[in-house]
């Protein structure tokens, strides 16, 4: 059976080989089953005449635990700006101590804004399903991974999502432009924007503005726990996949999944000034120093990077290499299935992929990367120019408390606020946890300790300012009401910035 595998595609522009003969990239070993998979990459690419200019960088367990709380030194982020490229194995998080994953960190800071990830069935040489060959394009740097996190009560924690136009306009392009480069045919946007009508429904939103400039680029949006469910029992009807942050990083997971080799996944991080190539998984600490590793995810991911750089000669021979190696039933124990002939361990699986160099699949369809044309990342990120807001109107404020007294009426908190603001603003609504509890709120609903009490301006003073939201904070504060956090209500040339509250 012929079954379809495709090529990863260039992710990225190709860097100027002319400028630079032997191309330069950074290295970063990784911890637990990392420096294994590692050697055996970088002894397929010796094999295969591939020729790097490899600067080894530091990050990781070491320097967590010699303090470094991001994982990293600081001198290694100009080197960094200086390779441009960095093939990363996996890296440790310590649990605790305030260390914060390296995976974000360089995510955020270098402004690698555009996950990719193949998610390929090799079925019938692996277990998977018959069909499956979707790309995940994740956008990366906004969404709850903002980190932005609040205790705000005592029972009450808070994070924020954050969605930006410039954000979804990048991604979205992206995503087009890739499916464009690559010769795929449809895209799925998946959000959950009949809920999060403004944040979800802006990446909606941009998607299907992007889309007009790609009219043979199919289009459709599911909501994303329809899609997520479709993904799982129907891999074989998507394409390229655009999410937000957080589903995107559950989906790829899921859909790597799916695909039935995890441990073969590999990922591109997109970025103007750094692009970063690592597998899906993580380090393994169980599996580590038993030469148990399967290399493929690493090498998969070495093989987009190849593409990257433009050597695509050397990628299409790494890459049908390693499809023979596993047609041929060369397998490591997390692959092995029916057809495993040979169950190795992490170095005699490079060794048959090195190999087989210059094989090519007889089941599965060879591999062959085109040029292709590049991705223009400047044209891609540059924000448009979106007319500004010719007039934005304070007209009210969401105070939140933290309110705890007995029953938790609502009724009592309203009395005491509509005090406070006598003369000043109106009490319009509260809810609690989203829900409107006030006026005529119903007992079922459950309280907790925090409130969003929303304040609009008067009938007969529609014109507020930020100095009456101060008044209020005033008044609140010497009747002893403990407000945690406000929100101004703004009317963006008359439409309202904000969502009404559930039920009101
Ligand atoms: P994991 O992916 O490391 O391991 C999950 C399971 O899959 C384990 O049973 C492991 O043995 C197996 N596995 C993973 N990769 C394999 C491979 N190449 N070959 C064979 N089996 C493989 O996930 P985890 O256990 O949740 O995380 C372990 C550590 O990795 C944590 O410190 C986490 O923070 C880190 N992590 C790093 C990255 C990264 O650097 N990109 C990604 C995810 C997790």
């Amino acid at each position: 059976m012929d079954a379809i595998i495709p090529n990863f595609g260039r992710a990225s522009t190709p860097v100027d080989k002319s400028a630079d003969p032997v191309p330069k990239i950074a290295l970063a070993r990784g911890d637990g089953i990392g420096p294994e998979i590692t050697d055996a990459v970088l002894s397929i690419l010796d094999a295969a005449g591939v020729a790097l200019d490899i600067t080894e960088l530091p990050m990781g367990e070491a320097l967590y635990r010699a303090g470094h709380l991001s994982g990293i030194a600081d001198d290694t982020w100009s080197a960094l700006r200086k390779q441009r490229v960095l093939l990363k194995a996996p890296l440790t998080t310590p649990q605790g101590g305030g260390y914060k994953s390296l995976n974000v960190t360089l995510r955020k800071r270098m402004g690698l804004f555009a996950n990719v990830r193949p998610c390929v069935s090799y079925a019938p040489v692996l277990d998977g399903p018959a069909h499956m060959d979707t790309v995940i394009v994740r956008e990366n740097e906004e969404d709850t991974y903002a980190g932005i996190e609040h205790r705000q009560t005592d029972e009450v924690m808070q994070c924020l999502k954050l969605i930006t136009r410039p954000g979804c306009e990048r991604i979205s392009r992206y995503a087009f432009a890739y499916a464009r480069a690559n010769g795929r045919r449809k895209i799925t946007c998946l959000t959950k924007d009949n809920i999060m009508k403004m944040t979800d429904g802006l990446f909606h939103q941009v998607f299907l503005e992007t889309a007009k400039d790609y009219p043979e680029i199919e289009i459709e949006h599911l909501i994303v726990d329809i899609g997520t469910a479709r993904l799982a029992t129907k891999p074989e009807r998507f394409d390229v996949i655009l999410a937000p942050n957080l589903y995107g990083d559950i989906l790829s997971d899921v859909a790597a999944e799916v695909a039935g080799s995890i441990g073969a996944a590999p990922s591109a991080n997109i970025g103007k000034s750094l692009a970063m190539f690592e597998a899906v998984h993580g380090s393994a600490p169980d599996i580590a120093g038993q030469d148990l590793a399967n290399p493929s995810g690493f090498l998969l991911s070495a093989v987009m990077m190849l593409v990257h750089m433009g050597l695509n000669r050397a990628a299409e021979r790494v890459h049908n290499a390693w499809l023979r190696t596993i047609e041929d039933g060369v397998h490591t124990a997390d692959i092995a299935c029916a057809g495993t002939q040979h169950k190795v361990g992490t170095v005699a699986f490079a060794r048959g992929v090195a190999n087989r160099l210059g094989e090519s699949p007889k089941i599965l369809r060879a591999i062959s990367y085109p040029e292709r044309p590049p991705l223009d990342l400047d044209a891609i990120t540059r924000p448009s120019e979106v007319p500004p807001t010719r007039q934005k109107t304070l007209v009210g404020v969401d105070v939140f408390m933290h309110w705890n007294e007995p029953e938790r009426d609502p009724e009592a908190l309203a009395q005491q606020l509509r005090q406070a603001a006598e003369g000043l603003l109106d009490l319009q609504v509260i809810t609690n946890r989203g829900v409107k509890v006030w006026p005529q709120g119903i007992p079922e609903t459950f309280r907790t300790d925090h409130w969003r009490c929303r304040f609009v301006a008067r009938k007969d003073h529609p014109v507020i300012t930020n100095m009456d939201v101060i008044l209020l904070m005033g008044r609140l504060e010497q009747r002893h009401l403990d407000f945690v956090k406000t929100e101004q209500l703004y009317k963006f040339d008359g439409e309202p910035g904000y969502s009404l509250a559930q039920g009101q």
